[in-house]
């Protein structure tokens, strides 16, 4: 969408402490999300700006830097806006600002038509930044990086499995619960369920990330898409505790669908991700490229064997 159609007067915002929400159109349904301007007594930042910023771009605040939980099309579709200031992202993501085609190394799509459309897509409706025109300085944080704003710090909890460099920020501005907010990136608590389909992505890690941000107290809690704004702790954990379970609930399908000896292509075909019915070159890739990280570790721990390309289950699961 280009930015004429982009109306800005839908859009709402949200004030908590030194934290401005701009919220994306439909509930920060993709292509669209939800991004957020923090502001201390020094310095101010702006993350994840997305088509949302874009559609604001007249009336955008002065920012001292911009911050991403990783490089995804989506995150990063209004980051050309502030090409003045240094752009931010994990070591293991910054690839994905620094060009283009570091960015589809990200997604790892084979080279074909696909490619091609999807990256000439970045390039136009998602305002890829070209070196020379509109790109910033690009600089890397790792864990436990510390931005120090002025009365207001941006810890670095690098979360990977949706990305290698993933990285949720807490933002915090005083000491009691309700001082401390935390983004969740695309750790986005949906029906879905998580996302690990893409070349960056890791079954494994998205799970110990998870673990990990069930031990860390705020109140606040934001992801880019459809959740939006959550309010409260346990609200929060009861949230992250049914998205999570998607990965169960794929894994337990899976094991039912191969008690009779499958191919990968029929596992594929069935769809545990996905629904059935849902089509395509790029679902299929993601279908494939995630229940493969299931069907390897329910290997290596003996559960499936694998003989003639076909899956089966050999023993039960231990639970
Ligand atoms: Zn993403």
């Amino acid at each position: 969408m280009r930015p004429e159609e982009l109306d800005p007067g839908t859009l709402e915002n949200r004030r908590v402490g030194p934290i401005t929400v701009l919220f994306g159109y439909e509930n920060g349904k993709y292509p669209y999300g939800n991004s957020f301007l923090v502001e201390g007594e020094e310095q101010s930042v702006m993350i994840d700006p997305c088509l949302g910023v874009v559609a604001r771009r007249d009336a955008l605040p002065k920012v001292d830097m911009v911050i991403h939980s990783h490089t995804h099309e989506d995150h990063i579709a209004g980051t050309h806006l502030f090409s003045d200031v240094p752009w931010y992202a994990h070591s293991e993501d910054a690839l994905g600002l620094k060009s283009i085609d570091g960015l589809m190394d990200i997604y790892g799509l084979p080279p074909g038509e696909t490619y091609d459309a999807f990256l000439a897509e970045i390039d136009s409706a998602f305002y890829y930044p070209h070196e020379g025109s509109s790109a910033g300085a690009v600089r890397t944080f790792e864990e436990g990086h510390s931005f120090d704003l002025g009365g207001v710090t941006i810890d670095v909890l690098h979360t990977p499995g949706h990305t290698r460099g993933h990285s949720c920020f807490l933002v915090s501005w005083g000491d009691s619960r309700e001082e401390r907010f935390v983004y969740l990136g695309d750790i986005e608590l949906t029906g879905f369920g998580p996302y690990y389909g893409d070349a960056w992505s890791n079954l494994k890690d998205f799970e110990s990330s998870m673990r990990r941000l069930k031990e860390v107290d705020a109140h606040w809690w934001l992801t880019f898409h459809h959740k939006g704004l959550i309010e409260g702790r346990e609200t929060f954990l009861a949230m992250l505790e049914k998205f999570s379970a998607m990965i169960d609930d794929r894994e337990s399908r899976l094991l039912d669908y191969i008690v009779a000896p499958r191919t990968l292509d029929e596992i594929v075909e069935h769809r545990f991700v996905y629904r059935p019915g849902q089509t395509g070159f790029l679902i299929d890739m993601t279908e494939r490229r995630s229940m493969l990280q299931h069907l390897e570790r329910l290997m290596a721990s003996g559960v499936v064997a694998l003989t003639n390309d076909h899956y089966q289950v050999v023993r039960a699961r231990r639970t």
